[in-house]
């Protein structure tokens, strides 16, 4: 379970997020849907701890800053970084050493091929493509067997095949009880997988969203309905842009 309570940021005197609260239960998929800027990347860095920041964080009940928590909860960056000394499988193997989590080599063989990395286990860090770091840090995530795992905009960058093979994998994932946090601008990207959707904008959660709750309600109708981004769009299709939803 992922709680967050009463969480804060400010970067100098600029407010990014503004008392900020919700919860994830286990083998639940949150998804922190908001437009550029909203905050959502804010949210996310505060949780996994690269940020100072106001409130409350627990994982799995513990508070996000001890260790206990941080050796149960995998993030995976918007912007993935490499280490440029170790190749693809010494990444993998040098974050299960850290974790201690003791993966098998099979274990490690059978995440590279998931993600079509074995031919690359070998390459350096910094003669990997973009999409290629993402996936090598998305098994790096999945190498640790994560109760919480947080994804910033998982999907950017990777191919379809990848993009399949992540779905499946944050399905397979729920299946086993582990909370799952996405964070998007991009709803189209999340819609078979969400369970609850918080829509973010301008530091604020403005509505939280049960997938079993919505009737009839349709999600991207309620994000735009509370986000004003759909009356941005029709003006932009009056323009001669891409036609309105
Ligand atoms: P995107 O979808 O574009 O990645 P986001 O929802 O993740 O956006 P954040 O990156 O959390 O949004 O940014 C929230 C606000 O905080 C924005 O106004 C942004 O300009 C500001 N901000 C983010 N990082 C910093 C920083 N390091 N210093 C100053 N302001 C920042």
């Amino acid at each position: 379970m992922l709680e967050v309570v009463n969480l804060s940021k400010k970067y100098g005197k600029m407010l990014a997020v503004d008392d900020v609260g919700f919860t994830v239960p286990d083998g639940r998929i949150g998804i922190l849907l908001g437009p550029n800027g909203a905050g959502k990347s804010t949210v996310i860095k505060s949780i996994a701890g690269l940020l100072r920041y106001k409130g409350s964080i627990r994982i799995q009940g513990i508070d996000s800053r001890e260790t206990e928590a941080k050796k149960c909860f995998a993030y995976v960056p918007e912007l993935p970084s490499m280490y440029e000394a170790l190749t693809v499988r010494e990444h993998m193997e040098f974050i299960n050493r850290a974790y201690g989590v003791e993966a098998t080599e099979e274990e490690i063989d059978a995440l590279l091929e998931k993600f079509e990395l074995k031919d690359k286990q070998d390459k350096l860090g910094n003669e990997l493509s973009k999409g290629m770091m993402q996936k090598v840090s998305i098994c790096c995530a999945l190498i640790i067997r994560p109760k919480v795992i947080l994804l910033d905009e998982p999907m950017v960058g990777l191919d379809p095949a990848a993009i399949k093979e992540l779905k499946e994998v944050i399905l397979e994932l729920k299946a086993q009880g582990c909370t799952i946090l996405i964070s998007t601008h991009m709803l189209e990207m999340v819609k078979e997988l969400w369970d609850v959707t918080f829509v973010m904008d301008k530091g604020h959660i403005l509505g939280t969203y049960v997938k079993e709750e919505l009737a009839n309600e349709d999600l991207e109708e309620l994000f735009f309905a509370v986000t004003g981004q759909g009356e941005k769009k029709n003006t932009e299709a009056g323009d001669g842009a891409e036609e309105g939803r």
